[in-house]
Protein backbone atom coordinates (compact mmCIF):
# COMPACT_ATOMS: atom_id res chain seq x y z
CA UNK A 1 0.00 0.00 0.00
CA UNK A 2 1.10 3.39 -0.78
CA UNK A 3 1.32 6.35 2.18
CA UNK A 4 0.48 10.06 1.09
CA UNK A 5 0.80 12.70 3.54
CA UNK A 6 0.13 16.44 4.04
CA UNK A 7 -0.48 18.71 6.93
CA UNK A 8 -2.57 20.77 7.75
CA UNK A 9 -3.40 24.17 9.39
CA UNK A 10 -6.63 24.85 11.43
CA UNK A 11 -7.90 27.90 13.60
CA UNK A 12 -9.32 27.48 17.03
CA UNK A 13 -12.86 29.51 16.72
CA UNK A 14 -11.73 30.95 20.49
CA UNK A 15 -8.32 30.57 21.67
CA UNK A 16 -7.61 27.76 23.75
CA UNK A 17 -5.77 27.96 26.96
CA UNK A 18 -5.19 25.50 30.08
CA UNK A 19 -3.35 25.28 33.15
CA UNK A 20 -0.04 24.70 31.25
CA UNK A 21 -0.30 26.44 27.27
CA UNK A 22 -2.56 28.30 25.06
CA UNK A 23 -3.11 27.59 21.20
CA UNK A 24 -4.80 30.04 18.65
CA UNK A 25 -4.62 27.41 15.78
CA UNK A 26 -3.23 23.92 15.60
CA UNK A 27 -1.79 21.32 12.81
CA UNK A 28 -2.62 18.11 12.43
CA UNK A 29 -1.29 15.67 9.69
CA UNK A 30 -4.32 14.11 6.71
CA UNK A 31 -2.80 10.43 5.93
CA UNK A 32 -3.97 8.62 2.87
CA UNK A 33 -3.27 5.23 2.37
CA UNK A 34 -4.06 3.59 -1.43
CA UNK A 35 -4.49 -0.15 -1.34
CA UNK A 36 -5.60 -2.24 -4.40
CA UNK A 37 -7.13 -5.57 -4.49
CA UNK A 38 -9.35 -7.48 -7.10
CA UNK A 39 -8.89 -4.72 -9.71
CA UNK A 40 -10.34 -2.22 -6.93
CA UNK A 41 -8.40 0.84 -5.71
CA UNK A 42 -9.16 1.95 -1.89
CA UNK A 43 -8.19 4.77 -0.14
CA UNK A 44 -7.99 4.71 3.70
CA UNK A 45 -7.74 8.08 5.69
CA UNK A 46 -6.39 8.97 8.89
CA UNK A 47 -5.48 12.04 10.97
CA UNK A 48 -2.07 12.80 13.39
CA UNK A 49 -2.92 15.05 15.90
CA UNK A 50 0.48 15.43 17.76
CA UNK A 51 1.01 17.20 20.85
CA UNK A 52 4.33 19.14 21.84
CA UNK A 53 3.53 17.85 25.29
CA UNK A 54 3.67 14.44 24.26
CA UNK A 55 7.17 15.29 22.03
CA UNK A 56 5.31 15.70 18.61
CA UNK A 57 4.67 18.00 16.01
CA UNK A 58 3.81 17.96 12.57
CA UNK A 59 7.55 18.03 11.23
CA UNK A 60 8.23 14.95 13.44
CA UNK A 61 4.96 13.32 11.51
CA UNK A 62 5.73 14.20 8.81
CA UNK A 63 9.55 12.59 9.32
CA UNK A 64 8.10 9.54 10.27
CA UNK A 65 6.12 9.18 7.71
CA UNK A 66 9.09 9.75 4.77
CA UNK A 67 10.94 7.13 7.18
CA UNK A 68 8.19 4.62 6.38
CA UNK A 69 8.21 5.06 2.87
CA UNK A 70 11.97 4.94 2.42
CA UNK A 71 12.36 1.86 4.85
CA UNK A 72 9.00 -0.01 2.86
CA UNK A 73 7.85 -0.15 6.38
CA UNK A 74 3.74 -0.73 5.03
CA UNK A 75 4.17 -1.80 1.44
CA UNK A 76 3.62 -5.39 1.61
CA UNK A 77 0.91 -5.15 3.93
CA UNK A 78 -3.06 -5.46 3.07
CA UNK A 79 -5.46 -3.52 5.60
CA UNK A 80 -6.20 -6.64 7.53
CA UNK A 81 -2.54 -6.99 8.84
CA UNK A 82 -2.86 -5.55 11.89
CA UNK A 83 -1.21 -7.86 14.13
CA UNK A 84 2.20 -7.09 11.60
CA UNK A 85 1.77 -3.45 11.74
CA UNK A 86 1.37 -3.90 15.35
CA UNK A 87 4.72 -5.42 15.59
CA UNK A 88 6.88 -3.11 12.87
CA UNK A 89 5.78 0.09 15.23
CA UNK A 90 6.75 -1.93 18.08
CA UNK A 91 9.97 -1.55 17.14
CA UNK A 92 10.06 1.94 16.24
CA UNK A 93 9.72 3.93 19.52
CA UNK A 94 7.56 7.16 20.02
CA UNK A 95 5.43 8.89 17.85
CA UNK A 96 2.20 7.52 18.53
CA UNK A 97 0.39 10.30 16.76
CA UNK A 98 1.76 9.35 13.73
CA UNK A 99 1.76 5.83 14.51
CA UNK A 100 -2.47 6.42 15.12
CA UNK A 101 -3.18 7.75 12.03
CA UNK A 102 -1.86 4.98 10.27
CA UNK A 103 -3.99 2.53 12.10
CA UNK A 104 -6.90 4.06 11.73
CA UNK A 105 -6.49 4.13 8.07
CA UNK A 106 -6.64 0.59 7.99
CA UNK A 107 -9.56 0.08 9.96
CA UNK A 108 -10.80 2.57 7.11
CA UNK A 109 -9.88 0.74 4.36
CA UNK A 110 -10.98 -2.59 6.53
CA UNK A 111 -14.30 -0.81 6.30
CA UNK A 112 -14.56 0.19 2.76
CA UNK A 113 -13.52 -2.50 1.62
CA UNK A 114 -16.04 -4.90 3.11
CA UNK A 115 -18.62 -2.01 3.16
CA UNK A 116 -19.40 -1.72 6.32
CA UNK A 117 -18.69 0.63 8.63
CA UNK A 118 -16.28 -0.14 11.57
CA UNK A 119 -18.43 0.26 14.24
CA UNK A 120 -20.26 -2.50 12.55
CA UNK A 121 -17.43 -4.69 12.11
CA UNK A 122 -17.04 -4.50 15.72
CA UNK A 123 -20.12 -5.75 16.17
CA UNK A 124 -21.11 -2.72 18.44
CA UNK A 125 -24.37 -0.80 18.99
CA UNK A 126 -24.20 3.14 18.12
CA UNK A 127 -27.38 3.85 20.14
CA UNK A 128 -25.14 3.00 23.19
CA UNK A 129 -23.05 6.34 22.61
CA UNK A 130 -22.75 8.19 25.38
CA UNK A 131 -23.26 12.55 24.70
CA UNK A 132 -19.99 14.38 24.54
CA UNK A 133 -18.34 17.19 26.36
CA UNK A 134 -18.36 20.82 24.89
CA UNK A 135 -14.94 22.03 26.70
CA UNK A 136 -14.90 25.77 28.22
CA UNK A 137 -11.11 26.63 28.35
CA UNK A 138 -8.97 29.11 30.72
CA UNK A 139 -9.91 32.67 29.94
CA UNK A 140 -10.70 35.90 32.09
CA UNK A 141 -13.83 35.89 33.44
CA UNK A 142 -15.93 37.73 30.86
CA UNK A 143 -14.50 35.39 27.95
CA UNK A 144 -15.70 32.70 29.97
CA UNK A 145 -19.43 34.10 30.49
CA UNK A 146 -19.29 34.30 26.83
CA UNK A 147 -18.03 31.06 25.39
CA UNK A 148 -20.68 29.55 28.66
CA UNK A 149 -23.40 31.39 26.59
CA UNK A 150 -22.35 30.53 22.79
CA UNK A 151 -21.91 26.47 24.92
CA UNK A 152 -25.52 27.01 26.08
CA UNK A 153 -27.15 28.60 23.01
CA UNK A 154 -25.66 25.71 20.98
CA UNK A 155 -27.41 23.44 23.29
CA UNK A 156 -24.84 21.50 25.06
CA UNK A 157 -25.53 20.09 28.21
CA UNK A 158 -22.76 18.54 29.08
CA UNK A 159 -19.91 20.95 29.87
CA UNK A 160 -15.91 20.29 30.58
CA UNK A 161 -14.49 23.40 32.74
CA UNK A 162 -10.56 23.58 32.95
CA UNK A 163 -9.50 24.95 35.70
CA UNK A 164 -5.51 25.58 37.19
CA UNK A 165 -5.12 29.48 37.04
CA UNK A 166 -5.37 31.73 40.49
CA UNK A 167 -8.80 32.21 39.84
CA UNK A 168 -10.03 28.80 40.01
CA UNK A 169 -12.78 29.56 42.27
CA UNK A 170 -14.04 32.83 40.73
CA UNK A 171 -14.16 31.19 37.03
CA UNK A 172 -16.12 27.72 38.21
CA UNK A 173 -18.36 29.30 40.44
CA UNK A 174 -19.16 31.76 37.77
CA UNK A 175 -19.81 28.98 35.11
CA UNK A 176 -21.82 27.21 37.32
CA UNK A 177 -24.72 29.91 37.95
CA UNK A 178 -25.13 30.23 34.52
CA UNK A 179 -25.07 26.48 33.43
CA UNK A 180 -27.44 25.01 36.67
CA UNK A 181 -27.37 21.58 38.40
CA UNK A 182 -29.00 19.22 37.28
CA UNK A 183 -29.66 20.46 33.44
CA UNK A 184 -26.27 20.70 32.63
CA UNK A 185 -23.51 18.42 33.65
CA UNK A 186 -20.35 20.18 34.66
CA UNK A 187 -17.10 17.98 34.68
CA UNK A 188 -13.49 19.80 35.53
CA UNK A 189 -10.30 18.98 34.09
CA UNK A 190 -6.54 20.37 36.16
CA UNK A 191 -4.31 19.40 33.91
CA UNK A 192 -2.33 18.39 36.63
CA UNK A 193 -2.25 21.86 38.32
CA UNK A 194 -2.50 21.28 41.98
CA UNK A 195 -0.79 20.14 45.13
CA UNK A 196 -2.61 17.46 46.87
CA UNK A 197 -4.33 19.57 49.55
CA UNK A 198 -5.54 22.51 47.15
CA UNK A 199 -6.82 19.67 45.16
CA UNK A 200 -8.88 17.81 48.21
CA UNK A 201 -9.96 21.25 48.99
CA UNK A 202 -11.13 22.34 45.52
CA UNK A 203 -12.84 18.49 45.19
CA UNK A 204 -14.66 19.53 48.25
CA UNK A 205 -16.20 21.83 46.71
CA UNK A 206 -16.92 20.89 43.15
CA UNK A 207 -18.84 17.86 44.60
CA UNK A 208 -20.97 19.71 46.74
CA UNK A 209 -21.27 21.58 43.06
CA UNK A 210 -22.55 18.43 41.68
CA UNK A 211 -19.73 18.01 39.41
CA UNK A 212 -19.54 14.61 37.76
CA UNK A 213 -15.75 13.99 37.50
CA UNK A 214 -12.06 15.62 37.66
CA UNK A 215 -9.66 15.21 35.22
CA UNK A 216 -5.80 15.06 36.41
CA UNK A 217 -5.92 16.96 39.70
CA UNK A 218 -2.68 16.50 40.82
CA UNK A 219 1.17 17.52 39.36
CA UNK A 220 2.50 15.24 37.99
CA UNK A 221 5.35 15.62 40.13
CA UNK A 222 3.16 14.58 42.70
CA UNK A 223 4.52 11.10 45.43
CA UNK A 224 2.50 8.00 45.23
CA UNK A 225 1.20 8.77 48.91
CA UNK A 226 -0.56 12.00 47.57
CA UNK A 227 -1.95 10.17 45.05
CA UNK A 228 -3.41 7.80 47.90
CA UNK A 229 -3.92 10.51 50.25
CA UNK A 230 -6.18 12.44 47.27
CA UNK A 231 -8.08 9.40 45.99
CA UNK A 232 -8.69 8.36 50.16
CA UNK A 233 -10.04 11.96 50.81
CA UNK A 234 -11.57 13.23 47.52
CA UNK A 235 -15.75 13.08 47.37
CA UNK A 236 -15.28 13.04 43.55
CA UNK A 237 -14.48 10.34 41.29
CA UNK A 238 -10.98 10.93 39.75
CA UNK A 239 -9.76 10.85 36.24
CA UNK A 240 -6.57 9.87 34.50
CA UNK A 241 -5.69 11.46 31.57
CA UNK A 242 -1.96 13.24 31.17
CA UNK A 243 -1.29 9.75 33.57
CA UNK A 244 -2.49 7.55 30.84
CA UNK A 245 -0.99 6.88 27.65
CA UNK A 246 -0.78 2.91 26.84
CA UNK A 247 -1.92 -0.61 28.52
CA UNK A 248 0.64 -0.85 30.56
CA UNK A 249 -0.90 1.79 32.40
CA UNK A 250 -3.88 0.69 33.57
CA UNK A 251 -2.85 -1.13 36.73
CA UNK A 252 -1.19 1.75 38.23
CA UNK A 253 -4.25 4.40 37.36
CA UNK A 254 -6.66 1.81 38.99
CA UNK A 255 -4.60 1.85 41.77
CA UNK A 256 -4.50 6.04 41.82
CA UNK A 257 -8.45 6.96 39.77
CA UNK A 258 -11.67 5.80 39.44
CA UNK A 259 -11.70 6.63 35.50
CA UNK A 260 -9.28 7.35 32.49
CA UNK A 261 -9.47 9.38 28.96
CA UNK A 262 -8.36 7.70 26.05
CA UNK A 263 -6.77 9.87 23.01
CA UNK A 264 -5.62 8.64 20.08
CA UNK A 265 -2.67 10.67 20.02
CA UNK A 266 -1.77 8.73 23.23
CA UNK A 267 -2.81 5.06 22.15
CA UNK A 268 -1.46 5.10 18.84
CA UNK A 269 -4.49 4.08 17.86
CA UNK A 270 -7.98 2.35 17.62
CA UNK A 271 -6.13 -0.86 18.08
CA UNK A 272 -4.32 -0.31 21.80
CA UNK A 273 -7.50 2.12 22.46
CA UNK A 274 -9.86 -1.22 22.11
CA UNK A 275 -6.92 -3.23 24.21
CA UNK A 276 -7.43 -0.13 26.73
CA UNK A 277 -10.98 -0.49 27.10
CA UNK A 278 -11.11 -4.05 28.08
CA UNK A 279 -8.20 -4.25 30.38
CA UNK A 280 -9.90 -0.79 32.56
CA UNK A 281 -13.49 -2.64 32.40
CA UNK A 282 -11.75 -5.80 34.32
CA UNK A 283 -9.96 -3.28 36.63
CA UNK A 284 -13.34 -1.32 37.47
CA UNK A 285 -12.60 1.91 36.05
CA UNK A 286 -14.62 3.97 33.85
CA UNK A 287 -13.25 5.49 30.74
CA UNK A 288 -13.75 8.32 28.76
CA UNK A 289 -12.70 8.97 25.16
CA UNK A 290 -11.18 12.36 24.53
CA UNK A 291 -8.96 14.01 22.21
CA UNK A 292 -7.30 17.63 20.95
CA UNK A 293 -8.28 19.80 18.61
CA UNK A 294 -8.72 17.78 15.47
CA UNK A 295 -11.16 17.57 12.44
CA UNK A 296 -13.89 15.34 12.70
CA UNK A 297 -11.61 12.72 10.57
CA UNK A 298 -9.84 11.42 13.49
CA UNK A 299 -12.96 12.57 16.02
CA UNK A 300 -15.17 10.13 13.85
CA UNK A 301 -12.19 7.63 13.99
CA UNK A 302 -11.71 7.68 17.53
CA UNK A 303 -15.50 7.64 18.28
CA UNK A 304 -16.44 4.20 16.53
CA UNK A 305 -15.37 3.06 20.14
CA UNK A 306 -17.93 5.18 21.73
CA UNK A 307 -20.30 2.51 22.17
CA UNK A 308 -17.68 0.75 24.45
CA UNK A 309 -17.85 3.60 26.65
CA UNK A 310 -19.19 5.68 29.91
CA UNK A 311 -18.20 9.40 28.71
CA UNK A 312 -17.19 11.27 25.41
CA UNK A 313 -14.92 14.37 24.94
CA UNK A 314 -15.24 14.78 21.28
CA UNK A 315 -15.52 18.11 20.95
CA UNK A 316 -11.97 18.89 19.18
CA UNK A 317 -13.64 19.55 16.11
CA UNK A 318 -16.42 21.40 17.50
CA UNK A 319 -13.58 24.26 19.42
CA UNK A 320 -12.30 25.06 15.39
CA UNK A 321 -13.34 27.78 13.32
CA UNK A 322 -13.78 25.32 10.74
CA UNK A 323 -13.82 21.64 9.91
CA UNK A 324 -12.57 20.20 6.86
CA UNK A 325 -14.41 16.66 7.21
CA UNK A 326 -17.77 15.71 7.96
CA UNK A 327 -18.20 12.73 10.20
CA UNK A 328 -20.08 12.50 13.38
CA UNK A 329 -23.31 14.74 13.24
CA UNK A 330 -24.27 16.60 16.65
CA UNK A 331 -27.49 17.31 18.38
CA UNK A 332 -26.67 19.31 21.15
CA UNK A 333 -24.15 17.08 23.39
CA UNK A 334 -25.66 14.03 22.00
CA UNK A 335 -23.55 12.53 18.58
CA UNK A 336 -24.70 10.27 15.56
CA UNK A 337 -22.41 7.67 13.97
CA UNK A 338 -21.78 7.88 10.24
CA UNK A 339 -23.39 5.02 8.09
CA UNK A 340 -20.97 4.95 5.68
CA UNK A 341 -18.78 2.32 4.81
CA UNK A 342 -15.22 2.59 6.74
CA UNK A 343 -14.67 5.35 9.50
CA UNK A 344 -17.67 6.85 7.70
CA UNK A 345 -15.92 10.23 7.10
CA UNK A 346 -15.86 12.62 3.62
CA UNK A 347 -14.49 15.44 2.66
CA UNK A 348 -16.65 18.92 3.65
CA UNK A 349 -17.04 21.09 0.60
CA UNK A 350 -14.85 24.15 1.29
CA UNK A 351 -17.18 27.32 2.53
CA UNK A 352 -17.96 29.60 -0.72
CA UNK A 353 -16.36 27.35 -2.96
MG1 LIG B 1 -7.55 16.23 30.20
Amino acid sequence: MKLQARPLDIPYEFTFTISRNSHSTTTTVIVELTHSENGQTFVGMGEAVPSRFYGEDAESVLAFYDRLNREQVLADLTPFDIQKLQARFEALDGNMAAKSAIDMAFYDLQGKILNRPVWQLWGLDPAKAPKSSYTIGIADLDTVKHKTEVALSRGYDVLKVKLGSPNDVELFETIRRMAPHPEITMRVDANAAWDVDDAIEICQLLHENHVEFVEEPLKLTSSPDDYAKLKENSPLPLMADESCHTLKDIPWCAQAFHAINLKHTKTGGLTEALRMVHAARAHNLTIMLGGFGETSLSITAFAQLSPLVDYCDLDGALLMAEDAYEGITFTGSRFTLPNRPGLGVIPRAKVGA
